[in-house]
């Protein structure tokens, strides 16, 4: 738009205005003046020929032309008038300045055909004889009797007629000096209008040009300076009536705008520290922001993702599928989508919501996803479990069912068969008991260690150790096997001293177990600074049995893991033993672990934190 400046919108037609105004003024002036000149003039001329009219037709009527035209040369001489006596056919008969014989008929002149009607004729024009401009003014004569020119018609009352002329170039000069005066006078009006113009249109102008800088400062944000403070006391209350209404005006923009970004900074600051991913994607599919969870899910850059296309930042079938829903539907939607690491999953509940702006016009999708991949594996782990010691029930029970239906179907009779029977029937009765001892010290021990309620204090771990080999003792016997102890007496350690003996024996009976006979149990101790430099006490139980597969370690630890499942079960294992002792050193603070190589033996350590004065504590 090509908009002017305000100055020059009021200075151009103001002058014009001035302009045609002083024009107009002059013309009427000058015109009237003209006018009033000529008509004077004219009067004057009148009366001059009155003055003569009866002197001129008495010399008619007597016909003494010769006197008549001495009179004319010189009276027109005296009274610097050009003086012409027509009779009534236009012939001259006098003339002040020229010599009538040689002086056309003046029948046609038009201030003559005036006075012939009877009538003053006035007439301003160039004189043919005398070749200058001149006003003449002619006046009827009547005379009676003589012969001098035509003889008065009697009817008619004009015989002829006077006429006297007096040159206008004087006249003509005078209101030329007039007009240059006027002229002056209105250059002068129009170059003060002009300046007053100027200087008025600045005034209006330049509180106008302030407010607009005030407003251009407004629009960039910058509320530091008030307008009204700028325009000082000479402005009009209509100026300042704007100024302090768009000072008002700004002041609530000002507000306004801080308590957005106010209001902005919270949500920004709640959206960032959520736990939960969300993410707001526009009615293109594209990202309009995620916070700091939902880039650490999808491994994208938090800053970077806004205004691409959601397939190019999360790329995931379901997801995109689930905002199309929502955008067509315009309904919430629960969902779930599967996320892909390399070889884990990540399991993500997704509730999806359709945003809309303020008059209620959808802009696009909210979804909030909570990582549910913890809850997933314990439902995993614990269905696993339950199926788990289903079967490891139904085994020994199944066998126990199977020996007392026989015995009932007639083997009782058989007394050895009984015997034989009753004997397996005990065997599965204490793999059962075992199962149920072990089920219920692991949910024992996960209950504490859930509720934090194992008290640990500083004992002696040369003690312990002890304890629990001489509780194996009678295991190890039964296969002559030897059990050695390496442990410096004063090493302490802090323990739940029960839980402790408990997982050694259980490390020292699989060590037994799974040894050939006359072989040999190493139970040693010792405190080692880790490759960390982090101090630990470590136990460790060592056996030069029928080792464990390379394949197995990593699972070994697993409830109902076996890595020999006949064997375990001939010996009476119930696959919950290196479980337990994992949850013991979980509850120590510790952890567990295993070196081992088939055919050559296993070593299990138990590695817990060094005791110190301020251990005592609860787990
Ligand atoms: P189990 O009651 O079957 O021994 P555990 O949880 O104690 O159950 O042990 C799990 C599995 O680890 C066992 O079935 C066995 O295959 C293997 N295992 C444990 N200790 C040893 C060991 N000292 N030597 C060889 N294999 C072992």
């Amino acid at each position: 738009m090509n908009h002017k400046k305000l100055i020059w919108q009021i200075f151009p037609p103001n002058l014009l205005i001035t302009f045609v105004a002083m024009l107009a003024v002059s013309w009427y002036g000058s015109a009237s003046l003209q006018k009033l000149y000529i008509e004077q003039l004219g009067s004057a001329l009148q009366a001059r020929a009155y003055l003569i009219r009866d002197r001129v037709s008495q010399l008619m009527a007597d016909d003494r032309l010769d006197d008549l035209r001495e009179f004319c040369r010189k009276s027109g001489r005296e009274a610097l008038t050009r003086i012409t006596v027509i009779d009534r056919s236009g012939r001259v008969m006098a003339d002040s300045n020229e010599d009538v014989n040689v002086m056309e008929l003046h029948n046609d002149r038009p201030e003559i055909l005036d006075a012939l009607k009877g009538q003053t004729g006035t007439s301003i024009r160039l004189s043919r004889t005398l070749q200058e401009n001149m006003l003449y003014v002619a006046v009827p004569l009547q005379w009676h009797g003589g012969n001098a020119g035509v003889k008065g018609d009697l009817a008619s009352p004009v015989s002829g007629a006077l006429r006297v002329a007096v040159p206008v170039t004087a006249i003509e000069r005078a209101l030329r000096n007039a007009r240059m005066k006027i002229a002056l006078g209105a250059f002068v009006v129009i170059f003060a209008a002009a300046l007053v113009t100027l200087v008025v249109s600045r005034r209006i102008s330049r509180p106008l040009e302030e407010m607009k800088q005030c407003a251009l400062r407004y629009s960039r944000g910058d509320f530091s300076r008030r307008m009204s403070l700028h325009l000082g006391g000479s402005v009009s209350l209509e100026v300042a009536t704007l100024a302090a209404s768009m000072d008002r005006m700004a002041e609530q923009l000002n507000e306004r705008i801080e308590t957005i970004v106010r209001q902005r900074n919270e949500l920004e600051a709640v959206f960032a520290s959520m736990a939960e991913a969300v993410l707001a994607v526009d009615t293109d599919k594209r990202v309009i922001s995620l916070n700091k969870a939902a880039a650490a899910i999808f491994s994208v850059d938090e800053k970077q993702a806004p205004g691409r296309l959601l397939q190019e930042v999360v790329r995931n079938i379901d997801l995109q599928r689930q905002v199309k829903q929502i955008l067509a539907n315009l309904e919430p939607l629960q969902d779930e989508i599967i996320l892909l690491y390399g070889e884990s999953e990540r399991f993500l509940q997704t509730s999806g919501v359709p945003l809309h702006d303020g008059s209620g016009r959808n802009i696009g999708v909210l979804v909030v996803m909570n990582d549910v991949t913890r809850l997933r594996r314990l439902e995993n782990v614990r269905r696993d479990f339950v199926a788990n010691v289903s079967h490891e029930l139904k085994t020994p029970i199944t066998s126990i069912k199977g020996y007392v239906e026989t015995l009932l179907d007639g083997a009782m009779d058989n007394r050895e068969d009984s015997a034989r029977f009753l004997k397996i029937i005990v065997k599965q009765t204490n793999q059962l008991y075992a199962i149920i001892e072990d089920l219920l010290s692991l949910s024992r021990i996960e209950k504490l260690s859930e509720n934090k309620e194992v008290e640990l204090s500083i004992g002696n771990l040369h003690q312990i150790l002890a304890e629990a080999v001489q509780t194996c003792q009678m295991k190890a016997s039964e296969k002559n096997i030897r059990i050695s102890l390496h442990c410096p007496e004063e090493l302490r350690a802090n323990m739940n001293a029960t839980m402790l003996e408990q997982a050694v024996v259980n490390l020292v009976v699989n060590a037994i177990k799974y040894s050939e006979v006359e072989s040999e149990v190493i139970v040693s101790a010792e405190e080692k600074t880790q490759d960390d430099g982090i101090g630990r006490v470590v136990i460790s139980v060592q056996d030069f049995g029928v080792g464990i597969a390379k394949k197995h370690l990593p699972r070994l630890f697993e409830r109902f893991y076996r890595s020999d499942k006949a064997r375990s079960r001939k010996l009476g294992g119930t696959g919950l033993g290196l479980s337990i002792v994992k949850h013991i050193a979980q509850i120590h603070g510790g952890d567990v672990s295993v070196q081992s190589q088939e055919g050559q033996g296993s070593r299990f350590f138990i590695s817990l934190p060094v005791a110190t004065d301020q251990s005592d504590s609860k787990a």
